[in-house]
């Protein structure tokens, strides 16, 4: 993989689907077998699931051979102990492959602050986990133009519980503006671009090694996906509602794919 910081992209992208509070167990295994099934073919993108909790131990084996990667929504940062109802990254280490921290939906709906994400960032590293760290801007503090602000403070606050930088396949930044999630307004390409390629120099600023990849999340669409991808410094898609449907998400990931031997060939 090489690194954008160093004048070419990232040449091999992840797609991953955030199933959110929706499916049963028994559907959620059908469309799991279903996504596999959609991305088949796939060879040069990282394909990630990630259902809910309690799913992820019945998803797991329909997912075994095939590539596709199986995340958690969310964790707790410690690993045991009194703390009802929530799930510590000790409890998936070693069968689930990654987390997502910081979603948007966990920040504002659930009022949880940056110090709290980047515990749950730094609790996932140390068990193994891939982390998938979201970071984006409201409406409001885009029109007051404090888009960079906002996402240097998000990660800003996840430097400040690390010792020093995790490997960069450790980690995959999502740049999920919140009035494009779930809303069907996804950002233009260039105003993603402009934000991810701030993102990757903010991170090399602080990391010498250098940026992990960043995905774009927010309302990410088999119409919309290629012009997306195509931007030099977008690195896939974090894909909420069209990851409920396994044919639109394949063709999501074929679109990564195109992207992906486009940049080789570059
Ligand atoms: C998300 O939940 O991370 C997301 C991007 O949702 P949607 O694709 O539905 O906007």
């Amino acid at each position: 993989m090489t690194d954008a910081s160093q004048g070419v992209a990232f040449s091999r992208p992840m797609v991953a689907g955030n199933w959110k509070m929706h499916t049963t167990v028994d559907e959620g295994v059908a469309l799991a077998r279903a996504v596999c099934a959609a991305v088949a073919a796939t060879r040069r993108v990282d394909v990630a699931v990630l259902p809910p909790f309690t799913h992820l131990w019945a998803v797991r084996p329909v997912l075994e051979g095939t590539g596709v990667r199986l995340g958690a929504q969310d964790v707790f940062w410690k690993g045991s102990g009194a703390f009802t109802g929530e799930i510590s990254p000790a409890m998936l280490a070693g069968w689930c492959d990654m987390t997502l921290v910081g979603h948007s939906e966990r920040r504002h709906l659930f009022g949880e602050r940056d110090d709290e994400v980047g515990k749950k960032f730094v609790a996932s590293l140390a068990h193994g986990l891939q982390v998938i760290l979201a970071v984006g801007e409201t409406s409001e503090e885009r029109d007051d133009g404090r888009t960079f602000d906002v996402v240097d403070r998000q990660l800003d606050a996840v430097f400040a519980e690390l010792d020093g930088p995790p490997a960069v396949d450790a980690w995959v930044i999502a740049y999920e503006p919140v009035w494009a999630i779930g809303t069907g307004r996804t950002a233009t390409p260039e105003q993603a671009q402009d934000v991810v390629a701030h993102i990757k120099q903010h991170v090399r600023a602080r990391f010498l090694d250098g940026s992990p990849r960043v995905l774009y999340g927010g309302s990410v669409t088999p119409a919309n996906a290629a012009s997306l991808f195509a931007e030099r410094d977008i690195d896939g898609a974090l894909v909420g509602g069209v990851s409920l449907r396994a044919e639109e998400f394949g063709v999501i990931v074929a679109a990564a794919e195109t992207a992906a031997s486009a940049r080789d060939t570059d």
